[in-house]
């Protein structure tokens, strides 16, 4: 007898996303995060209005309001020689007039404890090694649980991965490293403070060697998150200040916000990146987040397409096992043996398949699109020079970075507004 109805690897917005959705409809989960939460994460930390519906479901919206998450209303794309576009939010989403920004520590951390109030098991300091099969059939995990220093082995018949764009679970080694070898592009993140004027917007700086943001988070700090050329990385030695200096200090604006900004916490660095969309499933073990594909940091929509997969999948789950949404119905359904003998929460081939097909099916209709027109932009994010003429071209045309900025959030240009 399996100890839950499914396990997921993971604790990021992908994996709390997926195992708030099944908790609440009474199935019995294990949230297996390696980190210690609240745990920091190299993110540009902007959530976009399109979280927002899914924030509100997951019963997360106060409280990500109440932790200090900054209003949004504009983003200002800058090129090297200063020239700025400003897009209004209020242009590019039929969700909410604005986005909001907030750290990972706190909004991770708080979909991490809702997880654990909606009934899930959740696990900190748990390193998943492997899954467990069964013939070709995911029965458990085998992890490393880090603060009592041993192993163990937790089995059920549904197995997420959730753990993120470097997943040992569904991903191949050579899928995780992209790119060749002196073109790769790494991020580096950390928060400031004493950072120039910067108002209720994310500033998106391009210059030669890569991009990066500003956006100011909780606690008056402003989150810097950029991307760079491999290149420009190892000549600066991987020193953080001395790559600023060598990249973003390259753009005229940036120069000017950072003159006085000083450091608070430590630096996130992340690479070499890899983006684009991956697989669904593996083996058996179903992929949300970004351990299905990543899209672009420029897009700023990961953690959108992270919560969105985590409810899809859960969604279908729910759905093969003949579960409805109504936490009464599913727990009776999760926890009793059904009139015709079967065990739900025995999952035959034949359900994986039809939560595999259904996952697909939604996964195509809300994001393929957007795939695509990130992919596009892509061949800008893997080539900074092409990266600087882009931007500088969207930095001279409002309605083209309004346009850009909406279909990659929704699939499809729509009708924006700009200055
Ligand atoms: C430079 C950069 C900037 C970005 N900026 C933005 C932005 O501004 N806005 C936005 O929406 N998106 C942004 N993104 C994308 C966003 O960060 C991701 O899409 C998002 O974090 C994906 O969530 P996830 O839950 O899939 O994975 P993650 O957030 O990576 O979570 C995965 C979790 O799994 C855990 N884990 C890993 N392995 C194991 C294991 N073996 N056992 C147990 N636990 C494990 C990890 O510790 C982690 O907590 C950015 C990405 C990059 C690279």
């Amino acid at each position: 007898m399996p100890d839950y109805d499914a396990i997921i690897v993971g604790g990021g917005p992908a994996g709390t996303s997926a195992a708030i959705s099944l908790s609440q409809a009474g199935a019995r989960v294990l949230l297996l995060e390696e980190k210690r939460m609240p745990r920091g994460k190299l993110c540009g930390e902007f959530i976009t209005p399109e979280c927002f519906p899914t924030l509100e479901r997951l019963g997360v919206m106060g409280r990500t309001l109440a932790a200090g998450a900054q209003k949004i209303t504009r983003v200002s794309l800058i090129a090297s020689s200063g020239k700025c576009v400003q897009t209004h939010l209020s242009g590019t989403s039929n969700d909410a007039p604005c986005a909001i920004s907030l750290s990972r520590a706190r909004f991770d951390q708080i979909l991490f404890g809702r997880a654990a109030e909606a009934g899930a098991e959740c696990v900190e300091s748990a390193a998943v090694k492997q899954c467990l099969f069964d013939g070709n059939r995911p029965r458990g995990v085998e992890a490393m649980l880090l603060r009592a220093g041993k192993r163990a082995r937790f089995l059920a018949p549904l197995i997420i991965d959730a753990s993120g764009r470097n997943s040992r679970l569904t991903i191949g080694q050579r899928e995780r490293v992209a790119g060749r070898r002196g073109s790769r592009l790494y991020a580096l993140k950390a928060h400031l403070k004493g950072v120039e004027a910067l108002d209720n917007e994310v500033e998106l700086f391009f210059f030669p060697q890569g991009y990066g943001g500003l956006a100011r988070v909780e606690d008056d700090l402003i989150n810097l998150c950029f991307i760079v050329d491999e290149r420009t990385l190892k000549s600066a030695g991987g020193d953080p200040p001395r790559v600023i200096e060598a990249s973003l200090m390259n753009n005229r604006l940036a120069r000017e916000r950072l003159r006085g900004a000083e450091v608070v916490g430590k630096w996130y660095s992340a690479g070499p990146l890899a983006f684009g969309k991956r697989r669904l499933a593996s083996n058996g073990i179903i992929a949300i987040g970004d351990a299905s594909g990543m899209i672009d940091p420029f897009t700023g929509t990961g953690i959108q397409i992270a919560l969105r997969t985590g409810e899809m999948a859960a969604e279908s789950i729910l759905e093969a096992m003949g579960a409805s949404r109504e936490a009464q119905v599913c727990a009776t359904r999760f926890s009793a043996p059904q009139p015709n003998g079967v065990d739900p929460r025995e999952c035959s081939p034949s359900t994986l398949d039809s939560v595999m097909a259904s996952y697909a099916r939604r996964y195509r209709s809300e994001f393929s699109n957007r795939m695509k027109v990130a992919g596009l932009l892509r061949i800008a994010a893997f080539s900074p020079i092409a990266a600087g003429v882009v931007g500088g071209i969207l930095a001279r045309s409002p309605r083209l970075a309004s346009f850009v900025l909406r279909a990659t959030r929704s699939g499809n240009g729509a009708r924006g507004e700009s200055e």
